[in-house]
């Protein structure tokens, strides 16, 4: 094995590209990302082998001057195949061990990505807030890929070598005249020190993050409804997509209107004298306007209008509901002489026709545009 032709590099190569050589390759076979390739671990460990020779001046100079024998040439002395005994050069490693480890090397490739879950948040917004929209900042504490990791739930280490096998990837041990070697089990053949468990993530890959996020609430949102923030959920486990964030409004009561749908409710009071004899009455809108109403004469307590395009601007459709306007005939609280003697006045030319007005159903006056 040629430890230049390993790296891809001519004999007289500098340190800096022996350096670049191996922290390409080394990234391309290293067997994190190549879970379970025999070849690819095979591969990586004669790299790291080639580097720690020829990046040493003193053993380069030796490989070069034909002196040095590397780790690859020394194992030829014995052949490739397990060591079924139990006690002899590695007291720790049984068939057994290599079995389990084969199945945790399985086990640790299976599970699926799997997506992020879904958060969920409320928030209360004003009657005008709802129907003119809002943006709404939020604290969104949730699970994040590590940091310290980039979500392996691993710590990279560098080019250590394993400290079983000093970097060889198998391990030996000699019956009689016979050398067993095997897979290291310290780093699974690989030659490097195996990544530890991320501490701060305990190995998860997730770490718990707050994050304030700005979520625009449309214009028109009724009561119950629910805003989706694509993507601020919770992070997906081994590469799966993000959840989404939920934020549930509730919106608060008006003292004036009532929504039904994208229609507003308004009860507009009016006094005796202008339902009898009509009159022209400026109505708030929602808007915080007002809009010109003509009552006409006669008109009857619950007696309805309707403002076409006056009311909520639908969340869904963009398409604005009315304002219905309620008219409810409301007495004067009558306390000086003149009132009251006009009152009498008034009862007395007209106490017939009102007894005689009873019309209309039960289902009340109709509905006026
Ligand atoms: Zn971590
Ligand atoms: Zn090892």
């Amino acid at each position: 094995m040629d430890l230049y032709v390993v790296l891809g590099l001519s004999h007289g190569a500098t340190d800096a590209e022996i350096k670049r050589a191996y922290r390409r390759l080394a990234r391309r076979f290293h067997p994190d990302i190549n879970p379970g390739d025999r070849a690819a671990a095979m591969r990586f460990r004669q790299i790291v082998q080639a580097y720690e020779t020829l990046i040493d001046p003193d053993r380069r100079s030796r490989y070069d001057a034909g002196t040095a024998v590397d780790a690859d040439d020394r194992r030829t002395s014995g052949f490739e195949g397990f060591d079924f005994s139990v006690g002899s050069g590695d007291p720790g490693a049984t068939f057994g061990d290599l079995f389990a480890e084969a199945l945790a090397d399985r086990g640790a490739r299976a599970p699926a990505p799997e997506r992020g879950a879904d958060l969920h948040q409320t928030t209360e917004l004003t009657f005008e807030q709802a129907l003119g929209g809002a943006t709404w900042t939020t604290a969104v504490t949730r699970r994040e890929t590590c940091r310290a990791c980039a979500g392996t739930g691993r710590t990279r280490v560098g080019p250590g070598l394993c400290l079983i096998c000093h970097g060889s990837g198998a391990v030996r041990s000699v019956r009689g005249h016979m050398v067993f070697s095997r897979s290291c089990p310290g780093c699974g053949g690989a030659g490097q020190q195996r990544p530890r468990l991320c501490e701060p993530c305990g190995g998860t890959g997730q770490e718990t993050r707050s994050e304030t996020v700005q979520v625009r609430i449309p214009a028109g949102v009724s009561d119950g409804d629910r805003v989706r923030v694509p993507g601020k959920g919770n992070a997906g486990l081994r590469g799966g997509p993000w959840g989404d964030l939920y934020i549930t409004v509730q919106v608060a009561p008006h003292p004036l209107f009532r929504r039904e749908g994208d229609d507003l409710h308004l009860v507009l009071p009016i006094a005796i004298h202008e339902a009898a004899l009509g009159a022209r009455i400026d109505v708030p809108t929602p808007d915080g306007g007002a809009a010109r109403l003509r009552v006409p004469p006669g008109t009857q307590s619950g007696q309805r209008f309707r403002l076409r395009d006056r009311g909520a601007v639908s969340a869904r459709s963009g398409q604005r509901g009315d304002l219905i306007i309620e008219a409810r005939l409301m007495l004067p609280s009558v306390l000086d002489e003149r009132s009251k003697e006009l009152l009498r006045e008034f009862g007395r030319l007209n106490g017939e026709s009102v007894r005689n007005q009873v019309e209309g159903g039960p289902e009340g006056p109709p509905l006026r545009s």
